[in-house]
């Protein structure tokens, strides 16, 4: 730009300052033709050379405004952008929240008509309820799992729960009782039946079973019969190893003539549920808590079924339960709980002790006295055996869980 001006001061400075006046007046009359003209378009151009500032300006306006006019569109660009992102932000959630409320409280029946089906919103909306579905499904079954995972019993798979059934003692002529009923009564054929019955019964809670014997004969460890039920018989509870619960099943009876009346004539206010624990049952509360269930459940089929002079059954803790006396065996009007009787070597009872050196939790189950005739007339029908059969099971499930 100054090199510009200073040329223009070398000679041409009235051109550059006074653009305004006429040719004839700058160059004067005596010039040639040729020479004006030539003055004429230095002239201009050097006019045009001063005015670039104009049109610097211009330039620089219009790069302005073209600037200008570009962001514009980019910002315009931008918003459609951000309102496109919007689109995607809002709809989806008006979706998830208000549209599946209305298909499912308002119109249920017009997915499957024709007129929704046609309309591809509705059809897009059911699936994102069935997609929102999902979700909420898989996050609730993540809550789950970590509630499992802190130990929540309840959200974790169910156990397996084992049970060893002994039917009590064996057929031998000391178990018929043919001399004093009608009734063809044996202990070791109700017990086998019932035990039968009471695998069955386990099996619709899920519980596994399995039994000492399945004939009227006992073979254990090399040993038969008799040695089972005398010598060897805590091989009968060690039988449990490694199941959840032992329970040895049998009918009850009293010392010889007991009561002043016939050791088989007794009067149904004998008659009562006792359930003897070994020392791991005793110190187990589910143990416990079985042993409670079946006296109290057993008690109630008796009293129903006629066989006993009430339906109470007092359920114990470790520090309630009650020592088992010859006295309490053999009373009259005494309710049924549950009983302890620990000997020498620890569990008195050779089936219960057995299972304790297993570690199994063992208890006899007492269903009543054979030694009542009426119960003899009933344990050898089927009917009661069921009764008692489904009431142990109830009674073990429940302390399960189940
Ligand atoms: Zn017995």
């Amino acid at each position: 730009m100054m090199e510009l001006s200073q040329e223009s001061l070398a000679g041409r400075t009235a051109i550059i300052h006074m653009p305004s006046l006429s040719q004839h007046e700058l160059y004067g009359t005596g010039e040639n033709h040729k020479f004006v003209i030539n003055h004429i378009r230095k002239a201009w151009f050097e006019s045009l050379k001063n005015n670039k500032k104009v049109l610097l300006y211009i330039l620089v306006a219009s790069v302005l405004i073209f600037c200008c006019i570009f962001l514009a569109g980019q910002n315009k660009k931008q918003m459609l952008s951000d309102f496109g992102q919007n689109i995607l932000a809002e709809e989806p959630q008006s979706i998830l929240t208000e549209e599946p409320q209305s298909i499912l409280a308002e119109e249920p029946q017009s997915i499957l008509t024709e007129e929704s089906v046609a309309a591809s919103g509705k059809v897009e909306n059911e699936t994102m309820a069935e997609v929102e579905n999902e979700v909420k499904t898989e996050l609730s079954d993540t809550d789950s799992g970590s509630v499992s995972e802190t130990g929540d019993a309840s959200q974790t798979p169910e156990k397996k729960y084992t049970v060893c059934i002994d039917p009590g003692h064996f057929l031998d002529e000391e178990d018929v009782m043919e001399a004093q009923n009608t009734y063809g009564y044996r202990e070791s054929n109700v017990s086998l039946r019932l035990a039968i019955a009471l695998k069955a019964e386990l099996a619709k809670y899920g519980i596994d079973a399995y039994m000492t014997r399945e004939t009227d004969h006992i073979t254990l460890g090399g040993y038969t019969d008799k040695e089972l039920d005398k010598g060897h018989i805590s091989l009968r509870g060690e039988f449990a190893k490694g199941s959840d619960l032992f329970v040895s099943l049998h009918t009850n009876s009293n010392g010889i003539d007991a009561n002043q009346v016939g050791t088989f004539e007794q009067p149904k206010e004998i008659n009562k549920t006792i359930i003897i624990v070994n020392k791991v049952a005793y110190n187990s509360d589910t143990a416990l808590n079985i042993a409670n269930n079946i006296g109290t459940e057993l008690s109630k089929v008796n009293y129903d079924s006629g066989l006993s002079f009430t339906n109470q059954f007092i359920a114990v803790t470790r520090d309630t339960a009650r020592e088992w006396t010859a006295e309490y065996n053999d009373g009259l009007n005494q309710v049924g709980t549950v009983c302890y009787r620990w000997g020498t070597k620890g569990d008195y009872y050779g089936v219960l002790r057995g299972a304790s050196n297993v570690g199994v939790p063992g208890i006899i189950i007492e269903h009543g006295f054979h030694s009542v005739e009426e119960l003899r007339k009933q344990a050898m029908t089927q009917e009661l055996v069921e009764k008692w059969a489904k009431a142990d099971a109830y009674a073990i499930a429940k302390g399960f869980g189940r």
